[in-house]
């Protein structure tokens, strides 16, 4: 039988089982509308209730600062607009590196004559604090930056970067969706005012996600509608999908020390086995656990990516094909990588799900695919 190994967890991450027989009872018998007031909707109203608790406790956040959503793209989309859209202060800082989620919220309201920076990263795709600080005007209204990257798994100042927005009397945004369950998340702590975050990311399921607001924020909805989530977000909620989330994300957040040291483990033990190879690791050393963006010198990242494939092994590209041409990413481009390498950049991802043995059979046959 042939096998089928897959690394690409920072694309998408398996349902968690607890997650899936959470949902089952919601998606079968307690199907009624949560915002109806008979009896029927009520272990509707009550899972979301109890959903939204599960998810604050995680981020140490309220639970009426949890607002329901699709999933990191839509959460960034409404941190961006929501604030900038009505805000006297109408400019946005972010980086070169964000999800195109943020970059191209940034592009809409540039079109809107809101001026827009984009910090460039360091080499090991960092940004650096006192660039944001000389970066600030007094039309500045909202910081964005991202938690930690997902293509070479780089972990932001995220604190640093907070209090000096808001010595400046700025809001601060972090997309947390490749962090969140996966590294420890305190709001109050961080001192953060709007988080992105998307459940398909900590094996919870698609479509579904949450942008925590911190109380008092100026913030307008995004989707108007009904009066759900508190009128700032309209439509029927997805009970099943998020309950899926909370039971998906406290699973993670429950053990997320021992996940971290063991995808950790898996990480130190990938880049051991292929060490005889000539490849850079980009992100430097502290990057995301198991999130490995890893550069061949004169490699072409989509053939490795389909030689592996033919192998089982599902892995992602740092660059895209397009017909004849190879468009290296704008997060190698902005971290300066040559080209040479950047064309031939692979991203492996591990998950908890992951085994040594797989480990251990992706640098093989990556071994012999590189030097053949
Ligand atoms: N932000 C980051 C950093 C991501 O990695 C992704 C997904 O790839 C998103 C946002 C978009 O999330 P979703 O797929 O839930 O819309």
């Amino acid at each position: 039988m042939k096998k089928f190994i897959y690394a690409d967890n920072a694309a998408t991450t398996k349902l968690d089982n607890d997650a899936f027989e959470a949902m089952k009872p919601y998606l079968l018998y307690e199907y009624g509308n949560a915002s109806q007031p008979y009896s029927f909707a009520r272990p509707a109203k009550k899972a979301l209730k109890e959903a939204r608790k599960i998810i604050a406790e995680c981020i140490n956040a309220k639970p009426e600062e949890i607002y329901f959503t699709s999933g990191g793209t839509e959460s960034d989309n409404w941190a961006i607009k929501g604030v900038l859209l009505h805000n006297v202060k109408k400019d946005l800082i972010t980086s070169e590196i964000e999800h195109k989620a943020v970059l191209n919220s940034a592009n809409f309201i540039e079109k809107l004559e809101h001026n827009v920076k984009y910090l460039r990263p360091n080499s090991k795709g960092i940004i650096d604090p006192s660039n944001l600080e000389k970066n600030i005007t007094n039309n500045t209204g909202l910081v964005s930056i991202m938690y930690a990257n997902n293509e070479i798994g780089s972990i932001q100042p995220i604190k640093e970067l907070c209090n000096i927005a808001h010595q400046k009397g700025v809001l601060f945004h972090t997309d947390a969706v490749q962090a969140i369950g996966h590294i420890k998340i305190d709001v109050q702590e961080l001192g953060i005012d709007l988080l992105s975050a998307s459940a398909h990311k900590f094996n919870g399921p698609k479509g579904i996600g949450f942008l925590y607001i911190k109380s008092g924020i100026d913030i307008i909805p995004y989707i108007d509608g009904g009066s759900q989530e508190n009128s700032f977000r309209g439509g029927t909620e997805n009970v099943a999908s998020i309950v899926g989330m909370a039971c998906a994300l406290k699973n993670n957040c429950d053990h997320i020390d021992e996940n971290f040291a063991y995808i950790k483990s898996l990480e130190v033990e990938f880049l051991k086995s292929i060490n005889g190879l000539n490849f850079i690791k980009n992100g430097g050393q502290d990057t995301l656990p198991g999130n490995i963006s890893i550069s061949f010198k004169g490699k072409n990242g989509e053939s490795l990516l389909h030689r592996l494939d033919l192998k089982g092994i599902s892995v992602s590209t740092g660059s895209a094909c397009n017909s004849s041409t190879m468009q290296v990413s704008h997060v190698l481009r902005a971290i300066g990588l040559n080209e040479d390498y950047a064309v031939g950049t692979i991203r492996v991802s591990f998950g908890k799900e992951n085994t040594i043995e797989e480990i251990h059979y992706i640098a093989n046959e990556l071994k012999k695919i590189v030097n053949g």
